[in-house]
């Protein structure tokens, strides 16, 4: 026997390597069957090329655990190792690689955790020893036994070994006995090692049988050793997608569409992405997409590897040029990882645009699905925007879709104002703004139906990228507002009719936290209600990025603004304004005038260039002139009222605007329902 020691410089670098790989200490699986599978791969390539390898019948990579005594042996058939080759690959290689790799990394401890790279050593993070034997598959070789207990001392031997490859043994850590469990491994092989090349035994089959769970003779193979990813996509139908998919995510629905990546130049890349049914915001997560190297699973943290937005979607990407042992932050800046990202950007838009040709009626019934992703894209990058103009759809409040083009084209001759801009209406609810939509209609305008979560950015970004382009729901204003043509003679409402209807009116309007009214009054034709609420599309829209997430998080506080237009030339608002007791209010109103006017002459003394104190005389005639006011706002409010009190309708035509909007609850609507049965008289 020899003894020796690792060539680390490094007193004792294993509690290091347990304190920094703390939370990722399953990967040594993963590490240890991947080594396992190089060497079986490794024997068929020399195999392949004639050399004499020994029996090739069963290639298979074994685990096994021995709860008892705690141990969990991985064995291969693969090429062995000689005595000479166990000191130069694990003594050298592997052991000392680690340090470099440590001494490196040290600043960046989650630089390593997640990620490749410390191979044969990570075992030590479970391991209080670690064991290999093995036989090489060279002529007359000798079987070798290594042993280290986690010092840097190890020991090595000739063992008689008879059956070529490596049994590699972990002797576990006490507090590692969790890695005893058979159930434990078999999770951690399933994660890992379930789309590895080279099948992977764990244990036999079980079957059900005289009422308990039995092993047959069968071997378990944990693997799938050629995943649909490595086929070639014109041997696969859709069902080998479909079948794929529910292997990926059993819990999933069917997904909408897929893509099969398979580059060979300037990077290696395969993998297939699908683009999920996504039933509710729930169900949006970015760890969709996993990342693999050579059928090995890596992580499924792909951000910064491919476009942000594609992160939500399904599927496996396999790339052995994405450097695995850097930080993010380093993938980010990394030119292959870019190269990558754009071009998987690039297939997924080439697909939809495919799709989307062929086969349009299908692009459109699953566009409500898609949309989200696309928008999210588009929104996120810029030439994704200018892949995806050609397919992104938009659905009318009827169900139809264009795109962007046909869009543009359909409202062009309706809907440009009289300062050329192109006026594009939209409702984001047909339910709730029902009659606005009817009102455009109406007018022979098209209206958008833009209920999607990221639609309030959509519409902004669409106003910047069409030239001459604004969006405005449906009850932003009246619609000859919304959409002002040249031809049309706007009739307005007289002062006197406006300043009357916004004194009958403003008492009786509804007294909401954060929410302000006021009223308008516009002449909207005998057919269009007498009333109606609008509400501010500068404001909504701020409102609903900010809820969206967003810089602009303090308009999320502010309230939100509607009008009440009343329609002057509606028959009830006609009532209204002749019953009204405008030859009363009138003298009032100008007498108000004139007092107003007299205190603002005394009062302006004591301002501008000649100011001067305002004498006792004066003193005494502004206090005279506050309590005229006072009196004569009164008088009018006491008028206001008695005519409000014998005219229900006032507030009976607010409350429908509120209810029609949806705000109308609680107190005010019970209100509402005691005072129609009334006005309904018994
Ligand atoms: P890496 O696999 O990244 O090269 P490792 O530390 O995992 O690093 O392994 C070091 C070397 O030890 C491998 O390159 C290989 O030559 C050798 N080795 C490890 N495991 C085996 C095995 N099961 N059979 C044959 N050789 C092995």
């Amino acid at each position: 026997m020899q003894k020796g020691k690792i060539g680390i410089t490094t007193e004792n670098i294993f509690p290091v390597i347990k304190k920094f790989l703390y939370s990722d200490h399953e990967i040594f699986l993963r590490e240890l069957v991947s080594n396992a599978v190089d060497a079986t791969q490794k024997l068929k390539t020399i195999a392949s090329k004639g050399v004499k390898v020994g029996e090739m019948d069963d290639l298979a990579v074994r685990v096994s655990v021995d709860t008892e005594k705690k141990t969990i042996t991985i064995s291969d058939r693969g090429i062995g190792m000689t005595a000479e080759e166990v000191d130069k690959y694990i003594n050298q290689i592997a052991l000392s690689g680690a340090n470099d790799f440590l001494e490196k990394y040290k600043e960046d401890a989650a630089a390593i955790i997640g990620h490749f790279g410390l191979g044969f050593y990570s075992s030590f993070m479970v391991a209080k020893r670690v064991d290999i034997y093995s036989l090489s598959y060279q002529e007359d070789a000798k079987g070798v036994h290594w042993s280290c207990d986690g010092s840097p001392e190890f020991e090595i031997e000739d063992f008689g070994k008879a059956d070529r490859g490596t049994d590699i043994v972990l002797h576990l850590d006490d507090d590692c006995a969790e890695f005893a469990e058979k159930s434990k491994i078999e999770e951690l092989l399933k994660k890992y090692c379930r789309y590895l090349p080279v099948p992977i035994v764990f244990g036999k089959k079980t079957e059900w049988k005289d009422g308990k769970q039995q092993e047959t003779d069968e071997d378990n193979v944990v693997n799938v050793t050629e995943p649909l990813w490595v086929k070639t996509p014109s041997t696969l139908k859709d069902e080998d997608y479909q079948a794929f998919y529910r292997d990926l995510y059993p819990m999933a629905d069917e997904p909408l569409f897929w893509i099969h990546l398979n580059v060979d130049y300037p990077f290696h890349l395969t993998g297939v992405l699908y683009f999920p049914k996504i039933k509710s915001n729930l169900d949006i997560r970015k760890d969709g997409v996993r990342l693999y190297c050579n059928q090995v699973y890596v992580t499924d943290h792909v951000e910064n590897i491919v476009p942000e937005f594609l992160t939500l979607l399904h599927g496996v990407i396999d790339s052995p040029d994405i450097p695995l042992n850097v930080s993010r932050s380093y993938l980010q800046s990394d030119a292959n990882v870019k190269k990558i990202s754009g071009y998987i950007e690039k297939k997924v838009a080439d697909r939809l645009l495919q799709i989307f040709k062929e086969d349009r009626k299908q692009f459109e019934s699953k566009w409500d699905s898609l949309k989200l992703f696309i928008e999210y894209g588009m929104l996120s990058t810029e030439d994704f925007y200018d892949r995806a103009e050609k397919f992104a759809l938009l659905k009318d409040v009827d169900g139809k879709y264009y795109t962007y083009e046909e869009y543009r084209e359909l409202v062009k001759a309706e809907q440009t104002d009289k300062d050329d801009m192109l006026v594009c209406l939209y409702a984001s609810d047909r339910q709730e703004q029902f009659s606005y939509i009817q009102t455009a209609q109406n007018k022979g305008y098209n209206v958008l139906l833009m209920d999607g979560q990221l639609d309030p950015h959509l519409v902004g970004m669409l106003e910047q990228k069409w030239e001459k382009t604004r969006f405005s729901r449906v009850d932003g204003d009246t619609i000859d507002r919304l959409i002002q043509k040249k031809d049309a003679e706007t009739k307005e409402a007289t002062a006197e009719d406006k300043s009357m209807l916004t004194d009958i009116f403003t008492p009786n309007l509804p007294k909401l936290e954060k929410k302000n009214f006021n009223i308008d009054v516009v002449n909207m034709g005998q057919q269009s209600l007498p009333v109606m609420l609008m509400q501010s599309e500068y404001m909504r829209r701020m409102k609903e990025m900010s809820r969206v997430g967003g810089q602009m998080s303090f308009y999320g506080e502010m309230a939100d603004m509607f009008t009440l237009v009343l329609n002057a030339d509606h028959p009830l608002i006609q009532k209204l304004l002749d019953e009204s007791p405008r030859t009363v209010v009138a003298p009032i109103d100008s007498e108000l005038k004139g007092v107003e006017a007299r205190k603002n002459t005394i009062e302006s003394k004591q301002y501008g260039e000649k100011s001067q104190p305002l004498s006792e005389e004066d003193k005494a005639d502004v206090e005279n002139c506050k309590k005229q006011i006072e009196e004569l706002k009164g008088k009018k409010n006491e008028l206001i009222a008695q005519f409000n009190e014998a005219h229900p309708v006032v507030s009976q035509l607010i409350d429908l605007a509120l209810l029609q909007n949806g705000i109308l609850k609680g107190e005010a609507l019970d209100a509402f329902v005691r005072r129609s049965v009334d006005m309904m008289g018994a």
